[in-house]
Formats: C-alpha cells, sequence, structure tokens
C-alpha cells in the first residue's frame, strides 16, 4: 500500500518510520523495514500497527544507512508478520517491498518451486523476490561490467519484470550491493526524492514533506538505480532514459 526508502550518510531507520507514519492515512494491515548492516539485511516487520514496528525497532536500533520500508494492505494471503513486507529473495540475497497485485504470481510460483526455490509467505510479492534472486544467479559472471558495478542488479530486475503481469510499485535492496537501491514501477505510484547527497524514496509526496521538494517522478515501465549521490532511470525494454528534477506539490501531494 504504502512505500518508502533512503540511502545516504544517516541511519535509514528515522526516516523509514516517519514515513511510514506519514503512509498511515492510506490504511494498512502490517509494516515493515529492510537495511543493510555489516553485510546483513536487517528485516523488522509486524502485523497491526506501525507502533509495533516502532517498538520492534527501539528494541533493535538498526543502524544501517539504506533501507525501505512498507505498510501492506493484503490481497493475497492474510495480516499475519510473515506476509508482511519485506520479503526476503534466494535467502538472504535480496529484500524488497511491493505495491500492488502481481496476477501471475501462481505460475510463476510453481516454476521457481520447480527450480529448487522455498517459499515462507502466502503473498504474491514473494515470487517477486524470488524470481530477481533467480535472474540474479543465472546472469554469467563474466557478463560483469567493471564500469557500471550495477549492471548486474539492472539486468536481473529487467528480466523478472518483463515476466510479470499485474501492477507494481517496487523497491529493492541487494545484500552484495548495499550502496543502491532499485526501485521500478507498474501502476503505482513511485517518487525519489533528492537531497544533499542523500536519496529518499517514497509512493506519494507525504513522507516528503519536510526532507525535500525535490522530486524526480518515476513513469511506468521504468525502473532506476538509486545511490546516495546518483540517479540512473532506465526503460524496462529501452535502455536509458533523461530524468527531469521537479518541484514537490505540496497541496496535491498526490502523485500519478
Ligand atoms: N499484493 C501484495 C500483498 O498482498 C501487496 C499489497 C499492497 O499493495 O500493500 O502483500
Amino acid at each position: 500500500c504504502g512505500i518508502v526508502g533512503y540511502i545516504g550518510p544517516k541511519p535509514a531507520a528515522g526516516f523509514l518510520l516517519s514515513g511510514l507514519r506519514r503512509l498511515e492515512y492510506r490504511g494498512y494491515d502490517s509494516s515493515g523495514i529492510v537495511t543493510i548492516e555489516d553485510g546483513e539485511l536487517v528485516v523488522e516487520k509486524s502485523a497491526g500497527r506501525v507502533e509495533r514496528l516502532a517498538s520492534l525497532l527501539k528494541e533493535s536500533n538498526p543502524q544501517g544507512s539504506v533501507g525501505v520500508g512498507h505498510t501492506r494492505w493484503a490481497t493475497h494471503g492474510p495480516a499475519t508478520d510473515e506476509n508482511a513486507h519485506p520479503h526476503l529473495g534466494g535467502g538472504q540475497v535480496l529484500a524488497l517491498v511491493h505495491n500492488g497485485v502481481i496476477e501471475n504470481f501462481r505460475s510463476l510460483k510453481q516454476k521457481l518451486t520447480a527450480k529448487g526455490f522455498e517459499f515462507h509467505t502466502g503473498t504474491d510479492t514473494e515470487v517477486v523476490a524470488q524470481l530477481v534472486a533467480y535472474e540474479l544467479d543465472q546472469l554469467d559472471a563474466d557478463e560483469a561490467d567493471d564500469l557500471d558495478p550495477y549492471a548486474p542488479l539492472v539486468a536481473a530486475v529487467q528480466a523478472a519484470l518483463v515476466q510479470l503481469t499485474g501492477t507494481y510499485g517496487l523497491a529493492i535492496v541487494f545484500r552484495d550491493w548495499p550502496d543502491a537501491i532499485i526501485v521500478a514501477r507498474l501502476g503505482s505510484p513511485l517518487v525519489i526524492g533528492v537531497g544533499n547527497g542523500e536519496h529518499y524514496i517514497a509512493s506519494d509526496g507525504s513522507p516528503l514533506v519536510g526532507r525535500t521538494d525535490r522530486i524526480v517522478y518515476l513513469a511506468d515501465h521504468e525502473l532506476a538505480v538509486v545511490t546516495a549521490n546518483t540517479i540512473r532511470v532506465v526503460h524496462r525494454d529501452q535502455g536509458d532514459v533523461r530524468h527531469d528534477v521537479k518541484l514537490l506539490d505540496v497541496e496535491s501531494n498526490e502523485v500519478e
């Protein structure tokens, strides 16, 4: 239902939690975040109020400076702790949050199960996590481009997205690429907020108010590689696209 993300010099959890509170008005049944700390994906998630997540975070106090978060409005799988986002893919290879519905998740789940992937939740979303992990694993290591360390992530996400039917706003972090967040959208809004040496991700403008009013709007069929200092926008099928930084319209904070 709602997505937030942060990458920059500060602990991510602060923005993620405040952003999720700002997204509460949209309605939700569960919430969660993932941060990357000491080379590990650290997931905290819970069914129920964002305040339950807040008390988990108070306890664990995650310090990672890259992370994504989610408020869930369940469409597939009941509102349980396990079904709350983020969802892991390939064991601990990546974690992602998703807004929308993956209509062909059953056939994808069958295909991935036959390849040895184990599923732990009742959501449609988990297939996206496992599918991106699978596609990343399929890439020939020799193809890795020294000039662009994120090329494998873009290739894997593109390969996964073309197999999905349905709608998505996605934000993905990868354990072994701790200085980037990959976002993608089709039919579910996503914006990138531009700060000073930091970037914010949100599914509408409300989490960004007071943080930045400089926004990059992602269009349908686009994905982006977001680091602390750079944004690269790529069309799912057509390669790199130019992006403009626009001013956030606070009056109508709903984005297209
Ligand atoms: N379809 C996904 C789920 O049920 C995402 C729902 C949402 O947009 O919050 O987990």
